[in-house]
């Protein structure tokens, strides 16, 4: 019954999918695991799919992978690259390919759930294996939880997770405490009232207003945050009217927030909305503006005790220079959702994608050349070996901290 790993890679780097539409990805994920003997929950968060594995009293460890692709056409040149489409939200059809390596997580984490029915008589406890929905826009994990996950399997004593990255093949790297940003998208609507562009006096211009809004929210950074406090705060996009001599009755700005600290990114957003308020207040709009948070990443804290025994894990089964602290990144994650949601504590660490054959000169990650493709490039491409293998050695290896 032994899965073939390599194959099961290629075929769902071969068919990716996008966020919440992880159907196929979804149907092998579960075949794999009922074949295995997992109890198994599907159409958790639309396409989530958890498998539990019960063997005697301990520990529950909850393993987690995601599954989404990215709207990217595939430049890797890879035999096995990805050819497929599929429909964005607003219905256009769209290249997609497995960019950010989640084909690398699903199918690590189907090693692991493999390694441990195998391996009974080496552990004790609860085993769930989590393949989630959606990371990319932020929403799968929440969605999981909505749909009930905590009501269908045991509450983790630790969720464990991994994320491929530009990082030599056969390294792993952990971090203990914040590790990635939370990131806000913002939508903010100022409505005003529309007329003719030769008579101002007749209209409430809310282009004025977004572009007051855009000026003044620099502000939050540079006149509202200490010296040793780090955020950004970037209008990445401003949308209004038709015509030159029309003054629309509206103008849409987009924002997108980079925090470290939960109290700041409180003080941040609490910041942004005012300034909007008072902008249109200012303007004399008809209504205050409409905020909405468009998707939301909170900060991925890593407990530091639970983080402190995986790297020791990690350095006593890949050896120490394989073994790096990865730092804080400004990426975001919402596997911190799956932690939080029941209070057990949160590890989650990084494995290298890059073929050490390439770059056999490299030492660690400080020294990896600026030109090798990151996550979310159309050159993404991580080499099977031994990024695999160790995918499956570091989820196994972790998860044996409190089941072994
Ligand atoms: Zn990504
Ligand atoms: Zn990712």
């Amino acid at each position: 019954m032994a899965l073939n790993l390599e194959s099961i890679y290629v075929d769902l780097h071969q068919n990716p999918e996008l966020s919440f539409q992880e159907f196929r990805t979804a149907q092998v994920v579960t075949e794999h695991l009922t074949t295995l003997g997992y109890e198994v929950h599907t159409e958790l968060g639309i396409t989530g799919v958890v498998g539990v594995l019960e063997n005697g009293d301990g520990p529950t460890v909850l393993l987690r992978a995601d599954m989404d692709g990215l709207p990217v056409v595939e430049q890797t040149g890879l035999p096995y690259a990805s050819t497929s489409h599929g429909t964005a939200a607003d219905g256009t059809t769209v290249p997609v390919m497995h960019a950010c390596g989640h084909d690398v997580h699903v199918t690590a984490l189907l090693g692991a759930a493999e390694h441990f029915v195998e391996n009974l008589d080496t552990w004790n406890g609860t085993l769930i294996v989590l393949f989630q929905p959606a990371e990319e826009m932020g929403g799968g994990a929440q969605s999981m939880i909505d749909d009930g996950l905590y009501d269908l399997v045991p509450i983790p004593d630790v969720v464990l997770g991994q994320h491929v990255t530009p990082l030599l093949a056969g390294m792993v790297a952990t971090h203990e405490g914040v590790t990635m940003a939370a990131a806000d998208s913002i939508d903010i609507e100022f409505h005003g009232l529309g007329g003719h562009g030769s008579r101002p006096e007749t209209t409430i211009d809310p282009v004025l207003m977004a572009a007051s809004f855009t000026v003044r929210v620099q502000q939050v950074v540079s006149r509202e945050m200490a010296w040793n406090e780090q955020a950004v705060v970037t209008v990445g996009r401003i949308n209004a009217g038709t015509k030159n001599n029309i003054i629309p009755d509206h103008a849409t700005v987009g924002l997108s927030i980079r925090t470290l600290d939960a109290g700041l990114r409180e003080r941040v957003l609490g910041a942004i909305e005012r300034i909007a308020n008072a902008e249109a207040e200012a303007a004399g709009a008809p209504k205050p503006p409409t905020i909405t948070y468009v998707d939301s990443f909170p900060l991925t804290i890593n407990e530091p005790s639970a983080t402190a025994a995986v790297t020791a894990a990690f350095i006593d089964n890949f050896g120490p220079t394989a073994v790096i602290d990865s730092g804080v990144l400004s990426g975001s994650e919402d596997v911190g959702v799956l932690a939080q949601a029941c209070g057990a504590p949160l590890v989650y660490w990084f494995i290298g994608g890059v073929d050490p054959q390439l770059f056999q000169h490299v030492q660690g990650s400080a020294g990896m050349p600026a030109d090798v493709p990151s996550n979310h490039s159309p050159l993404f491409a991580p080499v099977i070996q031994p990024t695999l293998q160790t995918g499956v050695d570091a989820l196994v290896r972790a998860a044996l901290e409190w089941l072994g």
